[in-house]
């Protein structure tokens, strides 16, 4: 079992050895404020009562509140929460916003509980962490299976709690008509498209068929796939849990949506041949987009992946030994903490606008994300090409100084 925690602590001190960093400063880096783990009662449609198991942890807040989602998934564990909230924090410090690293989830898989246990299980999770939240102390966001509607009934709970007048500045990716903001939806893949953008105008790799594959169909998987088709390239093959599809000469997008909707799942998409998502990540493509869960890219098929590029739009999806092989064989990855970055971008954008009560129109939003989308992403390339190293160490290095000038 690959522990996500001491994948990102690995990282952590690669780029440390690289930039000689402080070396008591990476230690306090390594590990988290504090977290919790709650219990959770609930009592069950048919009567019974289960108890559910959430964490909450707490990284760091040397530059603003900790900040960082919280995922509804059977597999998800206090190393994973520690993992994402930690990356959480180096995110954050690379894109240059206010926040520190904060994440939670519940253990749980949702596609088995009705709307109305969800609700309760949503509400539950807030009553247990309620005191250790808020809009200046930790702010919640969605993750994977949670959703705006998921944090408008966390807003309402939160509110009847603790009274806060400003309650729904405690939780970002709201719904808009309970303070999201306008373009917070498609955030994470956009940003992911302008990032994309900037490292295909360095012409590091060469594109033979300007092909792209993504493994993961869900709220990012779905924008950045729109976002590479916006910027002309080819989408051969997607993919969700229950499998991916492939077609050499290009899927439609607009197909693979309302097939998806109609019958839940990718697979048996007309005009498109059924692949595995093992099959997906080794397909011959210019850039392979990993866009689910963490470690999917390991020791195990690392040396079979044929893409030039990666380009992680999930959290935590190389391990260690993965991340070597790339090196060594020379493939580019660009790292989770700057590709997906514009999700938490965009969550700062909705967190200001609920604390200085305003509302601003999506191009205005989408205009400022490209803004520091851009920035954080000639940031870390000078960074890379200072000490000639990955971008994954420089984002890291980038992200430490930042954390250091912050009084980490
Ligand atoms: P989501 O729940 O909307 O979608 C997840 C997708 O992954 C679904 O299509 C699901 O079918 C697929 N999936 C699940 N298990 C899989 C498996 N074993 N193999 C292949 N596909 C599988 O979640 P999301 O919000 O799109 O998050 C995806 C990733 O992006 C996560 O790593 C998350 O932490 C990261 N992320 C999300 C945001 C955000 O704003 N939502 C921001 C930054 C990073």
């Amino acid at each position: 079992m690959i522990n996500p925690f001491e994948t990102a602590k690995a990282q952590l001190d690669k780029a440390a050895a690289t930039a000689n960093l402080d070396s008591d400063l990476i230690e306090r880096l390594k590990v988290p404020d504090r977290y919790v783990e709650v219990s959770i009662p609930v009592v069950m449609d048919n009567g019974e009562q289960k108890i559910f198991t959430g964490f909450r942890s707490q990284h760091n807040n040397a530059r603003g509140p900790y900040k960082g989602g919280i995922r509804f998934h059977p597999e998800v564990s206090l190393d994973e929460v520690r993992a994402l909230s930690f990356w959480m924090t180096f995110k954050n410090a690379v894109v240059g916003v206010p926040f520190g690293g904060g994440k939670g989830g519940v253990v749980f898989d949702p596609k088995k509980v009705s709307p109305a246990e969800l609700e309760k299980i949503s509400r539950g999770y807030i009553q247990k962490i309620s005191r250790l939240i808020g809009p200046e102390l930790d702010v919640p966001a969605p993750d994977v299976n949670t959703n705006s509607q998921i944090m408008d009934w966390m807003v309402d709970e939160y509110a009847k709690l603790t009274r806060n007048k400003n309650a729904p500045a405690c939780f970002t990716g709201k719904s808009l008509g309970n303070g999201g903001s306008e373009g917070r939806q498609e955030a994470t893949g956009f940003g992911g498209g302008i990032v994309l953008r900037e490292v295909l105008a360095k012409n590091l790799i060469q594109a033979r068929g300007k092909t792209i594959a993504i493994q993961g169909f869900g709220n990012v998987g779905q924008f950045i796939a729109e976002a590479v088709a916006n910027l002309g390239w080819k989408i051969v093959a997607l993919s969700d849990s229950k499998g991916g599809v492939y077609n050499e000469a290009g899927l439609n997008l607009t197909e693979a949506e309302a097939h998806k909707k109609q019958t839940g799942a990718l697979k048996d998409l007309s005009g498109s041949a059924n692949i595995t998502n093992a099959e997906l990540l080794e397909l011959g493509v210019d850039v392979l987009i990993p866009a689910a869960l963490e470690n999917v890219l390991t020791a195990e098929n690392a040396g079979r992946v044929k893409a030039p590029l990666i380009f992680e739009m999930a959290n935590g999806p190389t391990t260690t030994e993965a991340d070597e092989i790339f090196q060594n064989s020379g493939k580019i990855v660009i790292p989770d903490i700057l590709a997906n970055s514009g999700g938490v971008g965009t969550s700062y954008f909705e967190w200001y606008q609920n604390m200085h009560g305003e509302h601003w129109p999506r191009e205005q939003v989408l205009d400022k994300l490209k803004s520091l989308m851009i920035q954080a992403f000639a940031d870390v390339f000078t960074v890379h090409k200072k000490y000639q190293t990955s971008f994954r160490s420089a984002a890291y290095i980038l992200a430490a100084e930042r954390l250091a000038e912050a009084g980490s």
